[in-house]
């Protein structure tokens, strides 16, 4: 048998996939899934920018501490202050990995950076050695790599790799490669530059889904000698998004057959809670039919295929939904469930909480459960991410009640009132297009922001008509984008609490300087 090359998972969920717009993470909901991630078996978790905002800066400061078991990197431009950030978020830790990147490609070169290629060689080069000041893990990336000419690529990644880089990423920045091109990217690479596989030094696909090609891309950089992928849950990313790792892990697993020579370290089986957990917690919904997490994407319609399944499973399945984790049969608990049942529940979906945050989960729960009788999965997560979100921040408001008019003949009106951190209660009051439109208006006037409503959406969380309602909403202050999200069995009441989930996020957004999103992009 030939050998296993094991091919490294380098995710980038926080970092690219916290870029998509308007999926903005709080720093306890990233260091949640960098625990899941953890658990998942990714090698490497790109934990954020730090340069960017003092958020970026906490988040791979506290995930780099906190969590074991994965390289933590942090990116950089090729500025001497953004490595220095990194450097220092990642004081006092140990193995984690500073990320720097320039642009390459011909197009940046004349007309983003109005650089030659020598100074821009240089430039890499002193970056490069600035990181190795604070770490042994120095990965290089030239953006836009995929449109960069070949013997630029190999000139710099000469000079990097001589400088100290041990990882040389060439990046499909702009999701425009196609995958025999991409792939014989890597082979050229390597066989003109053959000190790359005797000084053990990785090469990295990073790829963007522009074309839809994102995935198989990496798969053909994998077969020409690439050992580390880059990708995010889900697939959310810049644009259109990066390569799902879902869909990589699972095309090399699956078709072991064909891929047998590589292996990765992932557990399969927890990839679909932790594709709840980032859908949750960014808003941005999985596609229905969206491959190996979407919601159809083991339901067989077609009653010749329902009959074929029945009778022999693989004759249409090629993935036991089980192998990712999807749950064979739905758990539900009730109002008699205990604390112990909840807490075990809670544990499954992901999640690592203590116990006064369990404490008033189950508090929420037992309301819940009056309202409803059947408390599933989905509704538990709600509960444990608005309990998450509440915790995080001390400066925000909080909806305490809400009463609205509205009919045929009526003026829809709202009465709010909000509070406000040290438990100041402030009302408004407002009319509107529609019993919403009220509510929004009353929230601004009391919270004092003007924010542009983008985008509203509702949807049943669960099944039946004691189902809870979701509401995301995503809206603009200045030039940021921000969701926020609400649950209730009211659907009034979750769009309220959406609205007011999207107020107290902005906050953490604006501090987000605007510096290293100039264009800047690895
Ligand atoms: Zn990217």
């Amino acid at each position: 048998m030939a050998e296993i090359t094991p091919i490294r998972i380098f995710d980038t969920t926080l970092r690219d996939g916290e870029q998509s717009p308007g999926a903005t993470l709080n720093y306890k909901e990233k260091l949640e899934i960098a625990k899941n991630l953890v658990a998942l078996g990714v090698d490497v978790i790109e934990a954020g920018f730090p340069i960017t905002s003092e958020g970026d800066f906490q988040s791979v400061r506290a995930i780099a501490a906190e969590t074991e078991g994965a390289v933590v990197a942090g990116l950089a431009r090729c500025v001497r202050r953004d490595i220095d950030r990194v450097g220092e978020a990642l004081r006092g830790t140990k193995g984690h990995r500073i990320h720097v990147f320039c642009a390459t490609s011909k197009v940046h070169r004349e007309k983003k950076l109005n650089k030659p290629i020598d100074e821009i060689i240089q430039i890499s080069v002193e970056s490069v050695q600035r990181a190795r000041e604070y770490v042994d893990d120095v990965e290089f990336s030239p953006e836009d790599g995929s449109r960069t000419e070949l013997s630029v690529l190999v000139d710099i990644t000469a000079a990097v790799v001589e400088a100290g880089a041990t990882t040389v990423n060439i990046p499909d920045t702009v999701g425009y490669a196609v995958p025999a091109q991409y792939g014989e990217i890597f082979r050229h690479v390597r066989e003109v530059l053959p000190e790359l596989d005797r000084c053990d030094i990785y090469l990295s696909a990073h790829c963007h889904n522009d074309l839809g090609l994102a995935v198989a891309n990496s798969l053909a950089a994998v077969e020409q000698g690439c050992r580390q992928v880059e990708c995010t849950i889900n697939g959310i990313g810049e644009r259109a998004g990066n390569a799902a790792l879902e869909e990589v892990v699972l095309a090399l697993r699956t078709r072991k057959d064909y891929f047998h020579r590589f292996a990765t370290r992932i557990s399969a089986d927890r990839i679909y809670p932790l594709s709840r957990m980032v859908s949750n917690f960014t808003g941005l919904h999985v596609q229905r039919n969206k491959a190996i997490v979407g919601e159809n994407a083991f339901a067989h319609e077609a009653g010749i295929h329902q009959d074929g399944v029945l009778k022999e499973r693989s004759t249409y399945e090629i993935i036991d939904p089980t192998d990712v984790g999807v749950p064979s049969n739905k758990l539900v608990l009730g109002k008699h469930s205990g604390r112990h049942a909840l807490r075990q529940r809670v544990t499954t979906l992901g999640y690592h909480v203590d116990e006064s945050t369990l404490d008033h989960v189950y508090e929420a729960f037992k309301a819940l459960s009056d309202k409803k009788k059947t408390v599933y999965d989905e509704d538990i997560e709600g509960l444990v991410e608005a309990r998450i979100d509440s915790e995080l921040s001390s400066n925000r408001w909080r909806l305490v009640s809400l009463q609205v008019t509205s009919g045929t003949n009526a003026i829809p009106t709202a009465t709010v009132v909000l509070a406000d951190a040290t438990g100041t209660e402030a009302m408004d009051a407002s009319t509107g297009d529609g019993p919403v439109d009220a509510i929004y208006s009353a929230v601004q006037r009391i919270a004092g922001v003007a924010v542009e409503l983008l985008d509203y959406q509702l949807r049943a969380v669960t099944q039946g008509k004691d189902a809870q309602g979701e509401v995301s909403v995503e809206v603009r202050h200045k030039d940021v984008r921000v969701r926020g999200r609400g649950i209730s069995t009211d659907v009034i009441e979750a769009s309220a609490h959406a609205y007011v989930n999207a107020i107290n996020r902005i906050r953490h957004v604006t501090r987000r300087e605007t510096v290293a999103r100039s264009g800047d992009e690895a």
